[in-house]
């Protein structure tokens, strides 16, 4: 017996979904370098530009002469430092919760918190879209896992009928692939009128959203009762990487002693953890990001319906078009690229069968004319594609 790996990778080319990776020969900017090329790119998660920001490149060269590269070990052996306390202390502030406990990444924040917070006797409720960490992170808890219609209170509520157990609903706040808002005043309102806990994957929202950039949470004016377990990632607008969860102080210390997907795995860089609060302190004096990589989503979608593309729901700096096939998505992302544009095809399994689509995001380090050449690539692009697909 062996296994057929080949055979399986090969079915995945045939349909379209196999995936490639660019090899970057430059930083995380608007233009960037792939094979000697120059591209101007618009599917990166640095909403605000600060992957590359030079303070934040200084905080992580002094914070790696000052504290070293490696965490070492796990938090709970002696893997915690003063970058990593501080930076908690100071994203707890950040987000009115007592406290914040901080991970490697987004994906193992959603497996520690779910795993942790319900089991064998306990309920799940998940949006249908949400991101595929949550998705796992709820097959993997052993509660009973239930999915609910996309954004839908209704929904919400059938299921809600069903739970057993502690019952915790799960979504994201923007959504990854739709770049759409949970409607988290009436989930949350359905949520507690049941007794369940919400919690919140700010992801796409952290940075980008809400008066002090404290996401969708702060925009729509929720609290700690609303969404008792918030989680945000720092590898998007923060520009850097890691995630933490906010909560109360008896949730972060409960998270402490059973998320397993904290307990064993080595810290995060506390290079990094310098890093991030020169980000958060961009994050929280410089509105100016915000309001730039607003006035682009309206050019963008201003411009975007003069052409007549099918753009989705988003108000947010995900910006998606519905292509539908996986070959026409391909496509449409190579003759983006022949005119030097990069916008990634997004295909099953990432989005449902039937959905692919271009994912453009747009940051802050981006400028009007950026946003021009675009739209100016996408109409010549969309002209050739119905000129030669019937
Ligand atoms: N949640 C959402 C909604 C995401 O989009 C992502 C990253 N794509 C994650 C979680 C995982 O975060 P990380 O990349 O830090 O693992």
């Amino acid at each position: 017996m062996s296994f057929d790996l080949a055979s399986r990778c090969t079915a995945q080319k045939e349909q379209h979904l196999y995936r490639t990776r660019l090899n970057l020969q430059s930083p995380q900017t608007p233009e960037v370098t792939i094979n000697g090329q120059r591209y101007l790119a618009f599917c990166s998660n640095d909403y605000l530009g600060l992957a590359a920001h030079p303070k934040v490149i200084e905080a992580l060269s002094l914070g790696a002469k000052k504290w070293g590269v490696g965490g070492g070990a796990s938090h709970l052996v002696i893997g915690h430092s003063e970058p990593h306390h501080e930076l908690e202390v100071a994203l707890a502030q950040w987000t009115k919760r007592e406290r914040a406990l901080l991970f490697s990444t987004g994906y193992m924040a959603n497996l520690a918190a779910v795993t942790a917070l319900v089991g064998k006797n306990d309920t799940v409720l998940e949006d249908r879209l949400n991101h595929a960490s949550l998705l796992d992170a709820g097959l993997l808890s052993g509660a009973r896992f239930l999915r609910y219609q996309h954004n839908n209170a209704d929904n919400l509520q059938l299921r809600l009928k069903r739970s057993q157990g502690n019952t915790l609903v799960v979504t994201d706040g923007v959504f990854s692939m739709d770049g759409d808002m949970a409607d988290l005043p009436t989930l949350c309102q359905t949520a507690k009128a049941h007794q369940a806990w919400v919690m919140v994957d700010d992801a796409h929202g952290m940075g980008v959203l809400g008066r002090t950039g404290a996401g969708l949470v702060e925009h729509f004016g929720l609290t700690v009762d609303d969404v008792p377990v918030l989680m945000g990632t720092l590898g998007k607008a923060f520009g850097t990487s890691g995630a933490f969860i906010a909560g109360s102080e008896e949730l972060i210390e409960y998270l402490i002693q059973f998320a397993r997907p904290y307990i064993y795995t080595t810290s995060q860089s506390p290079a990094i953890a310098c890093a991030t609060l020169q980000s958060l302190r961009l994050i929280e004096q410089e509105s100016w990001r915000r309001e730039h990589l607003n006035s682009l989503i309206e050019q963008f979608k201003e411009g975007a319906k003069h052409i007549g593309f099918p753009l989705m729901e988003s108000q947010t700096a995900i910006q998606p078009i519905l292509i539908g096939n996986s070959e026409a998505a391909m496509l449409f992302s190579e003759k983006l690229k022949q005119q030097a544009i990069l916008v990634t095809a997004i295909r099953p399994p990432t989005v449902a069968n039937g959905s692919a689509r271009l994912r453009i995001t747009l940051t802050a380090a981006h400028t009007a004319n950026h946003v021009e050449h675009l739209l100016d690539a996408l109409a010549s692009c969309w002209k050739q594609m119905s000129e030669t697909t019937p």
